[in-house]
């Protein structure tokens, strides 16, 4: 395992690789990843540039993570969107425009997406992989990943980019299996449109998520309440668009931006 790791780290020469991908060759693969959000993206763009024969599990239909999953009405980020971004690649950073500073849900997917286009991510993807269990064998240094679908697959090296709210908590409401109406977690908010207008909704919770969602569903339903156990603080979000003006002077700050995250808590400037 040490010699291997020694190999690996000698390829951040890339004149250096030289059948890297066939160390392990008795294996399915030399790492896995377990998680296609944010994380396992730039997991796997840094394992492919390196010549490392990996594949990232996702057990949804599609990459993107937290904003795939968090569909609700008024989901944004809450940090700036400029900062969020991947600071790797200077092309992404030159080519894409976040157009408000609060960047919604679907544009945070779409920038993923097209990072994934740009770099060719999905055909080191394996979709609608529900990981369930993994075992790590200390005799031979290796783990074996069992799937939901039957499938185990082993690999030397585990990546687990999890995410740290990818599972929803749901409450254990008495009478809730007998709720005739819908009812969801809201980052499992059905990717279909969903017409509130006329209804009479119920949000649970006063939290980031239900600050940004009680607004939305006001404007649409025809009764809204609020169950809140404890009032929660709250600032205006001052959200705005983003010009091309403002996108080239934040562009020109980049480096500095970066920077300031790198030294600040929670990475945000
Ligand atoms: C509504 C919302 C808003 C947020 N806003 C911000 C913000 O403004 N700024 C900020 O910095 N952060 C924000 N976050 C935090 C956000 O989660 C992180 O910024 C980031 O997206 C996490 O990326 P990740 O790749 O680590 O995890 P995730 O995006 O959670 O990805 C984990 C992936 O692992 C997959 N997975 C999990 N278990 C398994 C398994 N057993 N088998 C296969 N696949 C599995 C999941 O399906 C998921 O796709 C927000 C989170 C939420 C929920």
């Amino acid at each position: 395992m040490t010699e291997n790791m020694t190999e690996i780290k000698m390829t951040e020469n890339m004149t250096e690789i030289k059948n890297i991908a066939n160390i392990d060759s008795d294996l399915d693969y030399q790492v896995v990843v377990i998680g296609a959000g944010l994380s396992g993206m730039y997991q796997i763009k840094r394992l492919a540039d390196l010549g490392i024969r990996a594949t990232v599990l996702e057990s949804n239909a599609d990459l993107g993570g937290t904003w795939y999953n968090n569909r609700y009405p008024g989901a944004r980020f809450d940090s700036e969107s400029y900062s969020y971004g991947y600071s790797f690649s200077q092309e992404v950073l030159d080519e894409w425009h976040w157009t408000e500073k609060f960047s919604p849900q679907s544009q945070t997917l779409s920038y993923l997406n097209f990072v994934a286009d740009k770099f060719e991510l999905r055909r080191h993807m394996q979709f609608g992989c529900q990981v369930n269990s993994m075992v790590f064998d200390e005799d031979t240094d290796t783990w074996t990943i069992s799937l939901e679908d039957g499938r185990e697959l082993t690999t030397r090296f585990v990546i687990t980019a999890l995410g740290t709210l990818s599972t929803p908590s749901l409450p254990k409401f008495e009478g809730m299996e007998s709720f005739k109406g819908a009812s969801f977690h809201a980052s499992n908010w059905p990717h279909e449109t969903l017409d509130l207008t006329g209804k009479r909704v119920a949000v649970i919770g006063a939290g980031a998520t239900a600050i940004q969602l009680i607004p939305e569903v006001a404007k649409a339903a025809e009764q809204l309440t609020v169950f809140q156990r404890r009032p929660n603080w709250a600032a205006p979000l001052n959200n705005a668009p983003i010009s091309e003006s403002e996108m080239a002077e934040i562009r020109e700050r980049y480096d500095e931006i970066f920077d300031t995250c790198a030294r600040t808590y929670a990475g945000q400037p």
